[in-house]
């Protein structure tokens, strides 16, 4: 389950190097190359998944345990008073790399805002409309 051309399969099968800060059987936790901020980590499965929506039961139910763990070390070891979790599905979505991967991003006191967004304000009714179309596709 690895694609060729993929960088982060060979990153995460250590084909290629990278500052590595866990590996288990599933996953190598890497530091980004081009870092929001001190620390900026890249969980990566080993196996290929272009996006979650692809990915198996099992590396899902461990992504989530596992960047606390790294924000965790990212608090005690670097002094970051807080952490991101982000993770991009698709272009539109900021995703450039189309191999799964979660962004785990330190904070520290007084550093950049880094994940904003402007809140929009929505019609009336326009969220009660947005919901029934999803949970119509949840059915
Ligand atoms: P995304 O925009 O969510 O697809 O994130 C891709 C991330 O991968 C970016 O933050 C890049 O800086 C990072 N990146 C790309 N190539 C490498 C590499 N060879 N080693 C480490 N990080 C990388
Ligand atoms: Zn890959």
């Amino acid at each position: 389950m690895r694609e060729e051309n993929c960088i982060f399969c060979k990153i995460a099968n250590g084909d290629i190097g990278a500052a590595t800060v866990y590996e288990d059987d599933d996953f190598r936790v890497i530091l980004d190359l081009g870092p929001a901020s001190k620390g900026h980590a890249l969980i990566l499965p080993k196996k290929h998944y272009r996006d979650i929506c692809e990915a198996d039961e099992r590396v899902m139910s461990r992504l989530f345990s596992l960047a606390a763990k790294i924000g965790a070390a990212m608090k005690k070891g670097l002094g970051a008073t807080g952490f991101n979790v982000v993770q991009n599905n698709g272009t539109s979505a900021g995703q450039t790399v189309f191999h799964l991967h979660v962004h785990v991003i330190p904070r520290y006191e007084n550093g950049p805002a880094m994940v904003t967004w402007e809140p929009g304000s929505p019609a009336e009714g326009e969220l009660e409309q947005t919901a029934k179309v999803l949970r119509a596709e949840l059915m």
